[in-house]
């Protein structure tokens, strides 16, 4: 067998359609969430080495050098599964990402919107991530007035504390017929919840995945 986070692919170098500079576009995604985190390219060395070592390498165009995404920020890309599209031109990889996809400290490099009409958010686990990461980000570099570090800052009681009225609240709440008051009550508790996780050093992956395998 093969060594973990060691890949076979089906497919191989000389049956992709390259571009012209000989490299093959990547898109990653999150394998959990969907969510596009970055586009990049490989060349054929950057490919042999991400099926080799189960993490994400790449052909930087502008330093002329391939690159371990991770090396230098400890952001590896773990890889969960890599897919090629219909003409063979464009790889799709989906991973599991440590911190920060984008060299700039954001998840995702697509963080520049230019144009959007109003939608709800259609994946519930990426709108729990995201608030998740906001509330790990203030853990890690503190903001002056912000309430989750006032929670971190008075420790594990004050949390725990907050946890169990909010779970009061909902009780409460769900005395009212109008639905209004408990949507209100369980954002409340599922914030100061993702609180304590942060606080504990517990991810929503290892949430989900407790709960997928009940
Ligand atoms: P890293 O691979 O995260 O350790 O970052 C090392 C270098 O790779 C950075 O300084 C950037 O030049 C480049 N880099 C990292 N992530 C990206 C990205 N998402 N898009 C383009 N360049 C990146
Ligand atoms: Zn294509
Ligand atoms: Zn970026
Ligand atoms: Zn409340």
């Amino acid at each position: 067998g093969l060594p973990m986070n060691t890949f076979e692919s089906s497919v191989s170098w000389k049956e992709f359609k390259l571009l012209n500079d000989g490299l093959l576009p990547v898109i990653v995604q999150d394998y959990r969430t969907g969510e596009v985190l970055m586009m990049a390219y490989m060349n054929e060395q950057a490919f042999t080495d991400t099926l080799k070592t189960g993490k994400m390498n790449y052909y930087s165009r502008s330093r002329k050098s391939q690159w371990l995404k991770g090396e230098t920020s400890g952001h590896f890309q773990y890889v969960k599964s890599l897919h090629l599209d219909c003409d063979n031109d464009t790889l799709l990889a989906k991973v599991a990402q440590v911190g920060a996809a984008c060299h700039t400290g954001s998840r995702s490099c697509f963080y520049q919107t230019l144009a959007k009409k109003e939608y709800d958010e259609t994946n519930p686990l990426m709108v729990f991530e995201k608030v998740y990461d906001v509330i790990m980000d203030r853990k890690l570099h503190p903001k002056e007035g912000s309430y989750t570090n006032y929670l971190f800052d008075k420790g594990i009681d004050k949390i725990l504390k907050k946890v169990g009225e909010e779970a009061t609240e909902i009780i409460i709440a769900a005395k009212n017929p109008d639905p209004e008051e408990i949507i209100y009550e369980i954002s409340d508790f599922l914030y100061h919840a993702m609180v304590l996780m942060a606080e504990k050093g517990v991810s929503w992956e290892d949430i989900t995945k407790e709960l997928a395998n009940r």
